[in-house]
């Protein structure tokens, strides 16, 4: 078989009569059939001829292909957005009476789904804290029917153990649900490690050039098969546009994120031991929490670094207010690096305590580390904290 980043490049799902080199946009909401019989094996799901773009579309088909591939998954369904394939994942495999057992450093939005939406489904949940990793074994109920993680955890970078969540999944007889979003298939495949599916927001590193929303779920034929029909039903498909870039960018995954990691490694030397910094949190620095599980799981540290200022919320500010280069934008995982502080902006309306449960100090800055010259990062960031 190809290496990863050789089928991210080559997979091509159709050319047409051109002969083009580079894959075609296929913009269209709907395919023709030469006859009637064509058409009605077609809907009999005789054939797998395209019918309708909400359903399927070769250029969504090639993104999801490749994702397939890296992830080294069985199937997979291509969605408009990270929440859709998210979302997708828990109404199509969860029903009522259901436990679903997820960690209480998650996503805000996927965190809003699970706490307010999915109790009006008569379906149960409850969280184990990140750094109690000892609690997963004694939190599984009767009813459980699924674990839920992202890891490394967005925005605290708690990496959470995958083999062991693997064996527990194997042992329980549960559905292993992973949110690879942050680390990207290039440097983490929680499948290796028992995972049954493996969802992604594309908005972010995939994409990787902060242009278009997507999202995606790999995973076990029989579940990706509960899932499409759910979403082939409720419509959150991924436009053939955005498949179309997403995935050109997959082409350049691989040497991109090879260059954020050295970027954010060196950012994360660089600054680890800075006067203004109360500590820093990068995966493969030694001083990480969980960095023997970070090197088990995860081929290099990622591309985003996040550190505490000494002077807490007021510091915060002041430091994004300082910078002249990095971003400051709600976005990560983009070409241009961004700086964020959650306690003034994206957790703001939440009260300390609540804060503090999911991980969120009043000074806790994050970086999505890009691709400019390291340099030139690290000055900015140094001038800024200068100030702090
Ligand atoms: C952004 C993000 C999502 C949601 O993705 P959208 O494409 O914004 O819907 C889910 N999980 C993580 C970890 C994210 O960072």
């Amino acid at each position: 078989m190809q290496h990863k980043n050789t089928q991210a490049i080559r997979i091509q799902t159709e050319r047409t009569n051109e002969m083009e080199h580079s894959t075609p946009m296929f913009l269209t909401s709907s395919f023709c059939f030469d006859n009637a019989e064509e058409m009605r094996a077609a809907f009999a799901d005789e054939t797998d001829d395209n019918i309708y773009s909400r359903f399927s579309n070769p250029g969504v088909q090639e993104f999801t292909d490749k994702m397939v591939a890296l992830e080294g998954a069985e199937a997979g369904y291509a969605t408009a957005s990270g929440m859709s394939a998210v979302f997708g994942s828990f109404m199509a495999l969860l029903k009522k009476g259901d436990h679903l057992l997820s960690c209480s450093s998650i996503f805000g939005s996927t965190h809003t789904v699970i706490k307010k939406y999915l109790p009006n489904f008569g379906i149960e949940y409850s969280y184990v804290a990140a750094n109690r990793p000892e609690d997963w074994e004694a939190a599984i109920r009767p009813n459980t029917k699924m674990i839920y993680v992202e890891t490394p955890t967005n925005p605290g970078l708690d990496i959470i153990d995958l083999e062991m969540l693997g064996a527990l999944a194997k042992k329980y007889q549960l559905i292993l649900n992973v949110d690879n979003c942050f680390a990207t298939p290039m440097c983490q495949r929680p499948i290796e490690f028992g995972a049954d599916l493996v969802v992604h927001s594309a908005t972010k590193w995939l994409d990787g050039q902060g242009r278009v929303l997507g999202g995606v779920v790999v995973g076990k034929k029989e579940l990706i098969q509960d899932i499409y029909l759910f979403c082939r039903s409720t419509g959150p498909a991924l436009s053939p546009f955005n498949a179309w870039v997403l995935s050109k960018s997959l082409e350049t995954l691989d040497v991109r994120m090879e260059r954020h990691a050295k970027n954010a490694l060196f950012i994360a030397q660089k600054l680890e031991s800075h006067a203004a910094i109360a500590s820093l949190r990068y995966p493969y620095l030694p001083s990480h929490p969980q960095h023997a599980i970070a090197i088990k799981q995860m081929d290099n540290g990622g591309g985003i670094v996040c550190f505490e200022l000494k002077g807490g919320l007021d510091a915060g500010r002041t430091f994004l207010n300082s910078l002249t280069m990095l971003s400051l934008t709600a976005n990560l995982g983009d070409t241009r690096s961004i700086a964020s502080h959650p306690a003034s902006t994206t957790h703001a309306k939440l009260t300390e305590e609540e804060r503090r449960t999911v991980n969120i100090t009043p000074g806790l800055i994050r970086i999505s580390v890009g691709l400019e010259h390291q340099d030139d990062i690290l000055n900015d960031i140094l001038q800024a904290l200068e100030k702090c």
